[in-house]
């Protein structure tokens, strides 16, 4: 077994290494995360069938927990979710304090390790196999034995309120872990499932360099807007910027449509090919699953601000 700076040691490594691949390739199979190769030994970092994960050759401490996918609309297994401050929570396997699983998280806890957490964004294409975003480091800070959970920090900042504080510091704290959560986990959860709806492409320009998409909202999530893959739409840098200031619309039947004014511009190359080209073609990537197809009344509510604009 590992003491806990050589377990620190192993962690800082798969870190590195998740961190190499993720420069050529933006979400993980079971097989992908099984590769990790330290001191001439193959290890794996998720387990086949389990959400809670310790690499037993080295530790006895869990270091990843994973949360499955599940399509938009369908219930979760488990009701991971967020506690009153702010952070996030991960169920413990089944109900009993001393099962082996919840005992590697707990150690984790108490040795404040750094950990994994693989949160399933989709398939890989035509098959049954889930694709993980990989989120580094995460820590557990508590624990809630009757709900049978942990706390889960994003960042080593991210504190549990502490007790006795007056309401205003409380408040304060709650609204930090809340903004963490938004930034580190549910925004990029959305963008994630949403470019891989599309196949990791562009939904106008089919451009296909993951460093470049974006998940533009349907509905601004200023204004409610869900983050269903529905209300999103995998958008270059270029056609986010766009669509956003209204430069260019996309009608509910999934016609794009170029501002005239825009029109009217004589501008080089990239706004004759990247934008004015685009005018009457239709939408070139879309979602195969109806679900996730941008949603026609959204659109046509967007449209609508889109003519008025224009
Ligand atoms: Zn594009």
């Amino acid at each position: 077994m590992l003491n806990d700076q050589e377990e620190l040691a192993f962690r800082e490594a798969a870190f590195a290494w998740i961190r190499a691949q993720q420069l050529t390739k933006p979400f993980f199979t079971r097989e992908d995360l099984s590769q990790f190769s330290y001191g001439g030994t193959t290890h794996r970092l998720i387990g086949l069938f389990t959400g809670i994960w310790k690499v037993t050759a080295v530790s006895n401490t869990a270091i990843a927990i994973s949360t499955a996918y599940v399509p938009d609309g369908a219930k979760r297994p488990y009701e991971d979710g967020e506690g009153p401050d702010g952070l996030q929570r991960y169920k413990w396997r089944g109900t009993d304090p001393n099962q082996s699983d919840n005992r590697a998280l707990r150690r984790a806890m108490e040795r404040n390790l750094p950990m994994f957490w693989l949160v399933g964004i989709g398939f890989l294409p035509g098959t049954t196999q889930q694709l993980f975003d990989v989120r580094y480091p995460v820590y557990l800070i508590g624990e809630e034995p009757a709900e049978h959970q942990f706390v889960v920090a994003l960042e080593q900042d991210q504190k549990i309120i502490p007790s006795g504080e007056p309401v205003a510091v409380q408040e304060i704290v709650k609204r930090y872990n809340e903004r963490i959560v938004k930034a580190r986990y549910h925004q990029p959860l959305f963008r994630a499932r949403v470019i891989h709806a599309y196949e990791e492409r562009c939904a106008v320009c089919r451009l296909p360099f993951t460093e470049l998409l974006e998940a533009a909202h349907i509905r601004p999530d200023s204004q409610g807007g869900s983050t269903k893959i529905s209300n999103g739409m995998s958008l270059c840098k270029i056609h986010h910027g766009a669509y956003d200031a209204d430069i260019i619309g996309i009608s509910p039947d999934y016609t794009i449509h170029v501002r005239d004014s825009v029109l009217a511009t004589f501008d080089g190359p990239t706004l004759q090919h990247s934008i004015k080209e685009m005018n009457g073609e239709t939408l070139r990537q879309i979602p195969k699953e109806a679900a996730s197809k941008p949603d026609r009344e959204l659109l046509a509510e967007r449209y609508d601000k889109f003519l008025s604009a224009s």
